[in-house]
Order: structure tokens, then sequence, then C-alpha cells
């Protein structure tokens, strides 16, 4: 015998930057809703001086690119005076298409 009833589900219906708080989904030309969202994770073990902690950051295109700029320079610090590392380039973090 099947009891039917009725059950609330939970679904995402947002998805919002966790430094500004704006919405990372974009609706596209035929309506449809897009995530554009850049993560930051790491789920820290045994090895690590944050041993059991994880974290994750949702965000939007934006405070991605402040994320992207603040490692950058953090890059040409340390090798601006290592002459067989190079210094990074606009391409820095990007991953090679289809690879
Ligand atoms: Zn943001």
């Amino acid at each position: 015998m099947k009891v039917y009833g009725q059950k609330t589900i939970e679904v995402v219906v947002d998805r919002c930057c966790d430094i500004c708080g704006t919405s990372v989904m974009v609706v596209d030309s035929n309506g449809v809703k897009l995530e554009e969202v850049g993560e930051l994770t790491a789920n820290w073990g045994f090895g690590s001086k944050m041993d059991g902690i994880t974290h994750h950051l949702d965000m939007c295109e934006s405070c991605f690119q402040v994320a992207l700029s603040a490692l950058k320079g953090h890059r040409r610090c340390i090798v601006m005076f290592d002459d067989e590392q190079d210094l990074p380039d606009e391409k820095f973090g990007q991953q090679p298409v289809g690879g």
C-alpha cells in the first residue's frame, strides 16, 4: 500500500557571494539561470595547524578578481628576486582550455 503525503524538500534557489553578498546567478538571454561563481576551498588535515577546519568561500566575479589580484601580488613578492621562477602574468591561475 502506498501512502501519499506532501513532503517539503529544500533546493538551491540562489547562491550568493560570501564577500559582498550579491547573487552569483546570472540569467541568460533564454531565461536560463546560470551560476557564475568562483570558489576557494580547503579541507585541512593532520599536517596542518588548521587541522579539522574546512574553508569554503563562494565568490562573485568581481570579488574573485580581488582575491586573484591579491594572490598574484603575493606571488610577485615571493619570486621577485628569484631568477628561476616567472613573475605572474595575466594568465596567472588559468588552466589550459580542454586541459
Ligand atoms: Zn562578491
